[in-house]
């Protein structure tokens, strides 16, 4: 195993977006759940359409979006048994702004005046509203973190990667190992961000949209499986 760690720079509309959402969405931040487990969902479902065509990346059977918070380490980490992501992959889903749905939302963010709170038409801030358009996705995890840890392995693949970023214009790839295909999403949460340390919230957040998961989501105590 190679203990080398590769630096790689964000694109600039990648630092712009972060800087967008970390600032401008803050009183909304506790959609970044709902963000990182759709995700998790996404790789789930898109692993068991490969596994028609391939047995060997099926699921197991109790397959499920684990939120595993950890009060003595500060973080809050999100695993999926999902399609799983390559080194390439993580450098390319992740560093860089290829999907028009983030472009959109990003222009329509500075648009509506980021950073300073706004009144839309009908006197409220309209910017709630343009994540519910366009969904702000992995990025809404700096919203809460200030440093983001992403190991994955491609279902297929042999080798697992790490992709950590503290969101301020850079982040690292090295080698990692991880058993199984899929991935965990580690926040090391912000110093105001404790309420997502406990059980109680993580499960209120969820329940407000997990009937729209089609995948079961768990929050696991530390300490004890479910
Ligand atoms: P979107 O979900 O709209 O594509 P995101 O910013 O939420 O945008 O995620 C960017 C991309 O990163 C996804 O399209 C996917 O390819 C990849 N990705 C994010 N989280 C995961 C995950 N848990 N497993 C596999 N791929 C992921
Ligand atoms: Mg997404």
């Amino acid at each position: 195993m190679s203990d080398t760690v590769e630096r790689h720079e964000f694109g600039a509309e990648v630092g712009r977006l972060l800087d967008l959402v970390v600032h401008a969405l803050y009183s909304d931040r506790e959609i970044f759940l709902r963000e990182l487990v759709a995700n998790a969902a996404d790789a789930m479902d898109r692993r068991r359409f490969e596994a028609l065509t391939d047995a060997a990346s099926a699921l197991p059977p109790d397959a499920k979006v684990r939120i595993v918070p950890d009060k003595a380490a500060r973080t809050l980490t999100i695993s999926d048994a999902g399609i799983g992501m390559s080194k390439e992959d993580l450098a390319q889903n992740l560093g860089t702004i290829a999907r028009s749905g983030t472009r959109a939302f990003s222009q329509s963010l500075s648009e509506s005046g980021a950073g300073q709170a706004k009144t839309g038409e009908n006197g409220q801030d309209p910017r709630p509203s343009l994540i519910g358009q366009f969904g702000v996705g992995f990025y809404s995890a700096f919203m809460v973190a200030d440093r983001v840890s992403v190991t994955s392995r491609r279902a297929e693949a042999e080798a697992a990667w790490t992709w950590t970023s503290d969101g301020q214009g850079s982040y690292t790839l090295e080698r990692a190992d991880r058993a199984e295909p899929g991935t965990d999403i580690v926040l090391h949460l912000k110093e105001d961000a404790d309420e997502y340390l406990e059980p109680h919230r993580l499960d209120h957040v969820v329940r407000k949209w997990a009937d729209f998961i089609t995948v079961p989501i768990a929050v696991v105590q530390e300490g004890r499986e479910e």
